[in-house]
């Protein structure tokens, strides 16, 4: 039997007749307190009780203990109502299989819809993918304990793999990889032989059936929890000793020692410093570190984003205006340097200037006097100017964007700090210390990591740098239940603006980790030449990419791109890498 998504008249019949089968099989009689199905008494139980219920294993058991017992009575009530089928139809139940779908629609559980079905009975052959509504699990999982980062649909999958293995009388594993419980719409569940799964002893230690004798090599739960150990507040022995104020400089890695080891030599200079690097890797704090290395430490620190002022009035801002300068000029007031006098003014953004406050500010750097917009008083200022660009000012210069004599009066010192993927070592001070800043300001006491998302944060390429990762932690820490963040806490930064953060968005579809490539944390949604180019990084960096890894990494790749190549038809992937389809979307939404 095989059948496409969309069901033809022939199966809508069918389906009628199905239903109509399936309610002559049902018989209530309230005299003596019974409800039969096909001679099986069945019982209604509220969904509030049964609510209650799986709460009740949830607390007893926890959500492992309770997963397997729920399992193993969805399997074993498949296992039954298919016996009930081939009991009803003994010469030809396997026509009669769908049935099991309207079956549980029957009794109330859920709403099975078969996206695509394909059964060969003489072969053995079975592979399908189902959406499940409204599932009981779901309804009763959410008003409980609200969304997670776990399907919950476990009885249901127990009763479709009971059901629909006894009707092909093999074991059929169905898998839920997208869970209303995970934020989804709809369940949606693929089905396959279980030889055609990579790992299932987990299921089977669900379904309580016994393991093939062959083991792999044993793999540490990817879901179990590892301490970040957050070091009490003001006790942080290995940080390097630069504190600027409530926000250290986190780190210890080659990169960050070398750009403190310069900052710690130039610190007590006059000189000019020019801080080198990408956005968000820090560089403000760095010049805060650098002015409380400073002589200048008890004098003023004034920093300007000169990218965040308009350039009309960029001038005004930095050198102050005397009244009747222009329109709106009301009253004198001082600039930037003025109220910077004896300290550091920080200058970031700097290639943003426009060409008459280069002229300006380069007039400062060599006269140590401003004039006031719109003055003709010279004022001596004493301020060490600390500059910083996260574009190439060489190449400002190049173009003549930028004052080629500025730009040498500028980089008589720079410093240039590494980018967060380049200092990786880094990750787990930094998750520490920004939990531990985020618990204090949420009123939350998340304190671990799963392994699996503390893997993810090891992995991403971070175009944002430290600020993206604060924001990441930040809103592990709000999302986070209890003391540990899981995956699914970290993946859903959907309003970052960084365009390869869009993958995160996708934690719904990426449920329990059970390889290799999935343990990373690093998928393939994300730009393939990123994901391409961080497998490389960590291998050259003496990272942990291991073999099993890349070929995970490098199957999720090429499936990724063998569905582009086919114009979305994952049936023509899948023909054109030699993989059955469910071998492929489950690569596909897994991986
Ligand atoms: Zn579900």
């Amino acid at each position: 039997m095989t059948s496409g998504s969309a069901p033809d008249t022939a199966a809508q019949i069918a389906a009628r007749q199905a239903q109509a089968e399936l309610l002559e099989m049902l018989t209530f009689s309230p005299e003596d307190g019974r409800i039969w199905l096909h001679g099986k008494r069945m019982m209604m139980l509220d969904v509030s009780s049964f609510g209650a219920l799986r709460d009740e294993l949830m607390a007893r058991l926890g959500p492992r203990g309770a997963r397997s017992v729920l399992t193993r009575i969805g399997y074993a009530s498949g296992i039954s109502d298919a016996d009930m089928i081939r009991q009803r139809w003994p010469t030809d139940f396997r026509n009669h299989a769908y049935i099991g779908s309207h079956l549980h629609r029957l009794e109330g559980i859920t709403q099975i819809e078969p996206v695509r079905v394909n059964w060969d009975p003489d072969r053995g052959h079975f592979d399908a993918e189902y959406r499940w509504r409204h599932t009981i699990e779901d309804d009763v999982n959410i008003r409980s304990h609200g969304l997670g980062t776990e399907p919950a649909c476990w009885m249901e999958a127990g009763y479709a793999t009971g059901y629909v293995s006894r009707m092909c009388d093999q074991l059929i594993l169905f898998r839920e990889i997208e869970c209303r419980s995970m934020g989804s719409q709809d369940c949606r569940v693929i089905a396959a032989p279980a030889s055609a799964w990579d790992d299932i002893d987990e299921d089977l230690d669900h379904l309580g059936l016994p393991l093939p004798s062959r083991r792999g090599r044993a793999r540490p739960d990817p879901r179990a929890a590892v301490e970040v150990s957050v070091p009490p507040a003001g006790d942080a022995p290995q940080l390097p000793a630069v504190q600027t104020g409530d926000r250290p400089i986190v780190g210890e890695s080659a990169a960050v020692t070398a750009a403190l080891h310069l900052l710690k030599r130039v610190a007590p200079t006059t000189a000019t410093v020019l801080i080198l690097g990408e956005s968000g890797v820090g560089k403000e704090l760095f010049a805060r570190a650098l002015h409380q290395l400073s002589r200048r430490a008890r004098a003023p620190f004034i920093a300007v984003n000169c990218g965040a002022i308009p350039e009309t009035l960029i001038e005004a801002e930095l050198f102050g205006v005397e009244r009747g300068a222009f329109t709106g000029a009301s009253q004198s007031r001082p600039g930037r340097f003025e109220r910077a006098v004896g300290g550091t003014l920080f200058l970031d953004e700097i290639a943003t200037l426009s060409a008459v406050a280069q002229t300006r500010l380069l007039r400062v750097l060599q006269e140590n006097e401003i004039e006031r917009v719109g003055g003709t008083r010279v004022i001596p200022v004493d301020v060490r100017v600390v500059a910083a660009t996260n574009t190439p000012l060489r190449r400002a210069v190049e173009d003549g964007r930028f004052r080629e004599d500025l730009f040498f009066r500028l980089n008589v010192f720079p410093v240039e700090l590494p980018p967060l993927r380049d200092r990786r070592d880094d990750i787990p001070l930094l998750v520490a210390h920004f939990l531990r800043r985020f618990n204090a300001s949420h009123g939350k006491s998340v304190t671990r990591l799963t392994q699996r998302a503390l893997q993810a944060l090891l992995s991403f390429r971070y175009p944002g740098n430290v600020r993206q990762l604060e924001k990441i932690i930040e809103r592990a820490v709000i999302l986070a239940d209890g003391d540990t963040a899981d995956l699914a806490h970290i993946l859903s930064s959907d309003e970052s603006p960084d365009p390869s953060l869009l993958f995160l968005g996708l934690d719904g579809k990426l449920g329990p980790s059970r390889d290799g490539g999935r343990e990373t944390g690093l998928a393939p949604h994300l730009d393939l030449d990123a994901l391409a180019e961080a497998l490389l990084e960590r291998c050259e960096g003496g990272g942990t990419a291991d073999l099993r890894e890349v070929s995970a990494q490098l199957l999720a790749l090429v499936a990724q791109k063998a569905v582009a190549r086919s114009g979305g038809n994952v049936s023509a992937a899948a023909r054109l890498l030699g993989l059955k389809r469910h071998q492929l979307e489950y690569r596909l939404s897994r991986s």
